[in-house]
């Protein structure tokens, strides 16, 4: 499949795993926009100014090979740190100002443009991907996970990447976090009409990317 392939949902679905893996078994490019967002956060934490001028002036280098997906902040790699609790805590209210959106939406088009026409395709991963950023997406996916299906899968990541973390904590911040973004006045997270759901609550990674595959290949 040529063109951009959408995959939105909220956190805790498998989303960023399962996007990764079928950009590489496709052979495309892949792009995680909640990265973006995590990688302004941070610098907004960091320098403590304004949400807007951050995201003007903040330079985000965002890695598109699904294999090794860099994230560097004016030229520093952030990959770890923007997945830490003081960004995930932080992460929704920058996201919902309007005009830290523009600025990003802008980014995450013109590197969309740019991948799909060197390499052909491209996997989006986000909360507004379907609705906002490529609403003419050749194909839309939205994930969902019951919440403590959810809670569980971010528990385990946390703990693999050697972070603290239990199950009813992160079942509260995975709730707080999906109801700010399902409620926020600009793009919040909603299934775009023509996008095909897919419950993964019962489904493990591999599952899924069977799942999804046979969605591409239909
Ligand atoms: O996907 P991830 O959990 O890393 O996203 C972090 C946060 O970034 C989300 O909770 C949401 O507030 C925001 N986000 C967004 N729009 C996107 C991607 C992420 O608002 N396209």
């Amino acid at each position: 499949l040529r063109g951009v392939i959408a995959l939105d949902g909220p956190s805790g679905t498998g989303k960023s795993t399962v996007a990764r893996r079928l950009a590489s078994t496709l052979r495309s490019g892949y792009l995680d926009t909640g990265a973006m967002y995590r990688a302004v956060t941070l610098a907004v934490l960091r320098t403590g100014g304004d949400a807007a001028e951050v995201a003007r002036t903040a330079r985000l280098d965002i890695g598109t090979d699904p294999l090794d997906p860099t994230v560097l902040l004016d030229g520093v790699d952030v990959a770890a740190e923007i997945r830490g609790p003081e960004v995930t805590l932080a992460v929704s209210e920058v996201s919902a100002v309007a005009e830290v959106r523009r600025i990003l939406v802008d980014q995450q088009r013109a590197i969309i443009a740019s991948v799909v026409n060197t390499q052909g395709g491209i996997v989006v991963e986000g909360r507004d991907i379907g609705t906002v950023v490529a609403p003419d997406a050749e194909l839309k996916v939205y994930l969902t996970a019951s919440a403590d299906a959810r809670a569980q899968r971010r528990t385990r990541q946390d703990t693999a990447a050697g972070r603290t973390a239990t199950v009813e904590g992160t079942l509260a911040d995975v709730q707080r976090r999906d109801n700010y973004d399902s409620s926020r006045a600009v793009s919040p997270l909603r299934k775009a009409d023509d996008a095909v759901e897919l419950d993964t609550t019962d489904l493990d990674l591999a599952g899924v990317l069977t799942s999804l595959l046979a969605i591409v290949d239909s």
